[in-house]
């Protein structure tokens, strides 16, 4: 079968793989503008028989394989590219040479292993129908690259020609069993919206507070109360997480400030629970605040959306891991995890899915590694291989079968 060439033929490409992972790790670039990972991509692929789009808004890319055995489905399959401003502190011979920037999340080897599978893809164009589309993206961790490039119709949709008929990304865990395939139906990461709250009130002295309008207790009032509205006006079966994470206020002893600031992080798993969650922020805060004669100003900065893995997707991509790597390669995940990704922005557009891929080492007590955005995080290289294949198998599976 086609997919086991493909393991075969990705264990013959692993070290271009890890070449190209470890020139991309030693120079690690932020936000949606990533020229030099881009320029090492295009010189890894140059070779092949690609049809590449790019810009305007970001350095991202879309490369495109169309299969020589006649017209049919599209899919596409993702990369982010981009590091996180943070020191390296893993001694590895090939670390970050840039100060303050890592690839803590692994996007370094996430792009490697997609160059990996639009080589094995193009190596098998002649059995191909249909369209393989390699989504090469920057500005994932905050910057909705993935957003910028939809826009850009890089993707498709709209003006830009089809969207793809299927969607797949992988994300390594360092902190998962070696070369472990995870997912699951439905909600997988959280929405992450930011959450800012300035207290008004009218400072003075510290021993006359009847003459101020003091903000901090009607502050500490805020943040309390928001845990206990979380717990009573939101589903426990359907999470909610506000957590305040920063208060501001004030310079000495003795002084009451004017104003206090609040800011912090609210993830919700369900569109409905996102819109419900900052009215019930912005009503709670603005209500306490009031009772107490201040005013309380809620500022909510929306981040990425609900992380959403269609069904047949999941269920499509369970069948490929375990038949590709085996029974035990494959596990349904009970639960989301309430961080948050923006290939959301993709699936929302197109049905598909995202998958983790465990790449502590073989036998390592992996629950006890370093997780992603650690300064000493670190991956198990012989994996990519398998990441590629299954992207690749991903592909060539759906543009013979669909769903099915
Ligand atoms: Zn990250
Ligand atoms: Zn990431």
């Amino acid at each position: 079968m086609l997919e086991d060439t493909l393991i075969a033929e990705a264990q013959r490409i692993s070290g271009r793989i890890v070449t190209l992972r470890r020139a991309i790790h030693a120079e690690p670039e932020l936000g949606l503008h990533t020229p030099k990972t881009r320029d090492k991509v295009r010189a890894a692929l140059a070779h092949l028989p690609l049809d590449w789009r790019e810009g305007p808004s970001t350095t991202g890319m879309v490369a495109t394989l169309k299969g020589r055995a006649g017209n049919g489905r599209a899919v596409l399959l993702r990369g982010d590219m981009d590091a996180l401003a943070m020191p390296e502190e893993t001694g590895l011979d090939f670390a970050s040479t840039v100060p303050g920037a890592m690839h803590a999340c692994g996007h370094d080897a996430h792009t490697a292993m997609l160059a990996g599978a639009a080589e094995l893809l193009c190596a098998q164009a002649d059995q191909l129908r249909g369209e393989v589309r390699f989504m090469f993206q920057p500005g994932e961790e905050g910057y909705h690259g993935a957003r910028f490039m939809i826009d850009d119709g890089l993707i498709g949709g709209g003006a830009h020609g089809a969207l793809p008929d299927a969607a797949f990304a992988l994300h390594v865990m360092p902190n998962a069993p070696h070369g472990l395939i995870a997912g699951r139906t439905g909600p997988l990461l959280a929405a992450a919206d930011q959450l800012d709250i300035v207290i008004e009130g009218r400072g003075g002295h510290a021993s006359m507070p009847h003459q101020t309008l003091d903000p901090v207790p009607i502050a500490a009032e805020i943040v309390l109360a928001i845990q206990t509205m979380v717990t009573r006006r939101f589903d426990a079966h359907d999470p909610v997480i506000v957590t305040i994470t920063k208060m501001d206020a004030g310079t000495a002893h003795n002084v009451i400030p004017d104003r206090v600031e609040l800011r912090g992080t609210m993830r919700t798993l369900s569109r409905a629970n996102r819109a419900a969650l900052a009215d019930a922020v912005r009503l709670l805060a603005a209500g306490i605040a009031g009772a107490h004669g201040l005013a309380a100003e809620v500022t909510i900065t929306e981040g990425f959306p609900v992380t959403i893995c269609d069904e047949r997707a999941v269920d499509f991509a369970e069948r490929v891991g375990r038949e590709m790597f085996g029974d035990q390669a494959f596990l349904r995940m009970a639960d989301p995890i309430m961080g948050a990704e923006d290939f959301a922005y993709v699936l929302e557009q197109v049905p598909g899915a995202m998958f983790f891929l465990g790449v502590s080492h073989e036998g390592e007590d992996w629950a006890h590694c370093c997780g992603i955005h650690s300064t000493r995080m670190m991956l198990d290289e012989s994996v990519m291989p398998r990441g590629a294949a299954f992207l690749a198998g991903l592909a060539t599976r759906f543009l013979d079968r669909g769903f099915a």
